[in-house]
């Protein structure tokens, strides 16, 4: 056996190990901070290490700081664990090392992007004409949404903003939900829309936009060229916004809407979740994460525009050596703020070949079938269920502020499960957020009588 495959055997065998190992061992343990650094503080050797002793010493370096995020008792934050056509795929794409800048570079990385787009699209309830830029993460693809409407909106006013800037600009507002999610700022800060351009609108009891207070931003500044942020899945109690409601009162100011809905964009895979994001298609430009709820290996985001031209106009650049045809349709960079990239079509292509549609509306489904059971099984304890479980997220409190956080800590000392804590309507709360496809019904019960034990101690 050559070296390359040996080496590559040896990674799946110690990767696919872990894999195996995290239904059992404790899903996060204390850390040495300190001896994980040592433990990667190796010198510079000058003459280099054999590629079979490097991996070894990198398992053994990074064991003891793995945190156990892709096992099925990880419900911390909003992420999911990689299916397992998707990881496979995802270290192919690593060996095929296809830079997916264009059709030129990788014809299989474009075309596989194009292929899984559309298939996104279908699942998500999006506009079959819509591009599609495959991103870092929800991140990325808010900023792309939102660099397509700055640009958008600026041209509409006649000025190119591209060439000209923002200084000596029209005005341009942000309007978004107090709950929006911090990245939203922060891509306004990198577009120098800044964050002062934002006028927040009150969230309703479940943490969606007011409509009503909408109304109100909205009429106050009639002549501001206007983008307005909504939210599919609020990234505590996972409700979402109004979306029909909202696409209808920004087309009627001529406004922009923009729907980040990382995790809950997910929602119209299923018909019985489909309604909480009516009217999606409605809008001008989503956001959503591959590597939250579709369970894709990390570096995965989509950005998704109904306007092609805008979406390249706002992203795309071009130069001399590139040799992309003209009649080669926009794709793969395009789409995206970078210029050489790692092609993530085939993990997100390879996810939706293992599931199927009927795979994906049941993973949906069975994620948000076991939000409730947490809910049901806390509220049956005695504890405080505070939001209402529309989703996969559930908010649960135990008592004062510090008895939560209290509660919280202790849990994941216990190391059966992992769960945040947050900060709701002023309160602290446990955050639980069911996106993995390995959970099961029996995870949730042994976490849930962790949780309970946890939280009965004196
Ligand atoms: C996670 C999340 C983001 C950010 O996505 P990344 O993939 O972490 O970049 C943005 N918005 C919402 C609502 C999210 O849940």
């Amino acid at each position: 056996m050559d070296e390359l495959t040996q080496i590559l055997r040896h990674a799946a065998e110690q990767a696919a190990g872990y894999r195996r190992s995290l239904s059992e061992r404790p899903v996060a343990r204390p850390v040495d901070h300190t001896a994980l650094r040592v433990a990667f503080a190796a010198p510079l050797d000058r003459p280099g290490t054999d590629p079979r002793t490097v991996i070894d010493e990198l398992v053994a370096a990074a064991g003891p700081g793995l945190v156990g995020s892709a096992g099925p008792r990880f419900f911390g934050f909003v992420v999911g664990g990689a299916l397992p056509a998707a990881t496979a795929a995802d270290i192919l794409t690593t060996g095929w090392d296809q830079n997916a800048f264009n059709a030129v570079l990788s014809p299989a990385a474009i075309a596989a992007e194009e292929a899984a787009g559309g298939r996104l699209k279908e699942l998500l309830g999006l506009p079959a004409t819509a591009s599609v830029g495959f991103v870092t993460g929800g991140q990325a693809a808010n900023t792309a949404g939102l660099a397509a409407a700055r640009q958008h909106l600026f041209a509409e006013a006649g000025w190119d903003v591209g060439r000209r800037g923002l200084a000596g600009a029209p005005r341009l507002r942000v309007v978004a939900g107090e709950e929006r999610h911090a990245t939203v700022d922060r891509s306004l800060r990198l577009l120098g829309l800044g964050t002062d351009c934002l006028r927040p609108v009150r969230a309703d009891d479940r943490g969606a936009l007011d409509t009503e207070d909408l109304r109100r931003v909205l009429a106050a500044e009639p002549d501001a060229l206007t983008i307005v942020c909504a939210q599919a899945g609020n990234v505590n109690t996972g409700a979402c916004d109004d979306l029909r409601t909202i696409c209808g009162l920004t087309h009627a100011v001529g406004g922009w809407v923009h729907v980040d809905g990382a995790f809950g964009l997910w929602a119209a895979a299923s018909p019985a979740t489909r309604h909480l994001v009516d009217g999606v298609e409605r809008a001008d430009s989503w956001a959503c994460d591959g590597h939250k709820w579709l369970n894709v290996p990390y570096d995965c985001g989509y950005a998704f525009c109904s306007r092609p031209a805008v979406h390249a106009d706002a992203l795309s650049y071009s130069a001399s050596y590139l040799t992309r045809a003209e009649a080669t349709p926009a794709g793969g960079a395009d789409y995206t703020a970078e210029s050489s990239r790692r092609a993530r079509g085939f993990a997100t292509w390879a996810a939706l070949r293992e599931l199927g549609r009927d795979g994906v509306t049941e993973l949906v489904d069975r994620c948000c079938a076991l939000a409730r059971r947490f809910a049901d099984g806390l509220s049956a304890a005695g504890f405080d269920v505070v939001n209402e479980v529309a989703l996969n997220q559930v908010l649960v409190g135990f008592g004062s502020d510090a008895r939560t956080d209290a509660v919280v800590q202790a849990v994941q000392e216990d190391g059966t499960c992992w769960v945040g804590a947050t900060t709701w309507r002023g309160r602290r709360l446990m955050r639980i957020s069911v996106s993995g496809h390995a959970t099961t019904e029996a995870d949730v019960d042994r976490s849930v009588a962790a949780m309970v034990r946890q939280a009965r101690r004196p």
